[in-house]
């Protein structure tokens, strides 16, 4: 579980950051995000007429106050903010949370204290909840046990906050790229033909973890020969075979912070219409890389791979969007896609990966995760985007 870095719990939001702010602050002097980010939340709140805020998404609570369990609620108004979880995680929200909230340890059930918690906040009706993320069962109960208040449907409030990374998660967004491409050197070198991609996959996690990733933040696609076709295959049962593309899309997780990253290789050597295709997606890649800006819509920079892609005859083989948002989910706002016209803003943390897939041929993607900066972008994947040939 451990990373190289010194901090725990809330560690996502220390590190780097004291260097980088080091007039504000003492040298060595983690610089605590989370005040900030509640200030944050409670102008939305004003601004959408609400008293509270019930968070139910788990990232959105981490983003907030630094836990990382996977049990709470939280509730946050203009004054306080009240995390509730259970006794599995005394130690665990002490230590991470501190002072950022007031913390209740719930002995039966977290909805059931959730009511008493409510009554005891002053001057709170308004309350809006993530519809995105409360169940049925769970709308029923604030319908029911909690009639006495007004419950409003919000979507997307905290995470659109999240899309902008400060410079702490941003660092901890680099390490976790550090760690996928360490893993990744170190996987390659042991593909052979004959591995399952089962098995290839297995290499490649043993490599995350040795690498110092915490978590995968999704099971790590290995996809080989025809399979590679399948933009979001399984890894399966299929041996790995001379003259395959092996399509390997994965990610590190560090601090809670995801990276996302896929590389096309060829086992053996590649033909000329393997280099063909290859060669349009590198392209595709490039272009889209070297165009997201500050202000681009998603559909705009969308398209620059897209319609590159269709120019060179494969318009219809690129059937997905061009990247998505990464931070403490490996899929976040904002989405670069056909129908997107929200604008890149500086700080945000996107993946560009174009791709083609010809069914019972064989695929190709190739994704990089790339910072928005004031003055352009910064391509934080290095692994080298060259077509490898694996002896
Ligand atoms: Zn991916
Ligand atoms: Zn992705």
């Amino acid at each position: 579980m451990a990373t190289s870095t010194p901090c725990a719990g809330w560690s996502a939001f220390c590190g780097r950051v004291a260097e980088l702010d080091a007039g504000a602050q003492p040298a060595g002097v983690p610089v605590d995000a989370r005040p900030g980010r509640l200030a944050a939340i409670r102008d939305d709140l004003a601004r959408h007429d609400l008293d509270a805020l019930l968070v139910t998404a788990l990232p959105n609570i981490r983003y907030l106050t630094g836990f990382s369990g996977t049990s709470a609620l939280l509730v946050v108004t203009a004054k306080e903010c009240v995390l509730l979880t259970d006794f599995r995680y005394a130690t665990q929200v002490d230590e991470e949370v501190g002072s950022a909230a007031s913390v209740r340890i719930e002995a039966t059930s977290l909805w059931g204290g959730l009511w008493p918690a409510l009554g005891a906040m002053a001057g709170v009706e308004r309350i809006g909840f993530e519809s995105a993320h409360v169940v049925h069962r769970d709308f029923a109960r604030l319908l029911e046990q909690g009639s006495r208040w007004h419950w409003r449907p919000i979507v997307d409030l905290v995470e659109r906050r999240r899309e902008v990374k400060d410079a702490g998660e941003i660092t901890c967004i680099e390490r976790a790229v550090a760690m996928a491409e360490t893993a990744l050197a170190s996987a390659l070198a042991q593909f052979r033909p004959g591995l399952t991609e089962t098995a290839a996959a297995g290499v490649l996690e043993r490599a995350l973890r040795d690498a110092g990733s915490e978590a995968f933040p999704f099971p790590t696609i290995v996809a080989s020969g025809p399979r590679s076709a399948l933009p979001h295959a399984r890894a399966a049962g299929r041996g790995l075979e001379r003259g395959d593309f092996v399509l390997v899309d994965f990610g590190a997780v560090s601090d809670g912070y995801c990276s996302d990253i896929t590389r096309t290789v060829v086992l053996g050597r590649a033909s000329a219409e393997q280099r063909d295709v290859y060669d349009i997606v590198r392209e595709a890649n490039a272009r889209a890389s070297g165009a997201v800006r500050v202000g681009m819509q998603g559909m705009a920079a969308d398209a620059v791979a897209r319609e590159y892609i269709a120019a060179r005859g494969f318009g219809e083989a690129f059937g997905h969007s061009l990247g998505h948002g990464i931070g403490l989910e490996v899929h976040e706002g904002p989405r670069l896609a056909r129908t997107i016209e929200t604008p890149l803003a500086a700080g945000m943390v996107v993946t560009i990966e174009p791709g083609i897939y010809r069914p019972g041929w064989g695929g190709v993607r190739i994704e990089d995760d790339v910072l928005i900066t004031e003055s352009g972008r910064r391509v934080l994947t290095r692994f080298s985007r060259d077509l490898l040939e694996l002896a």
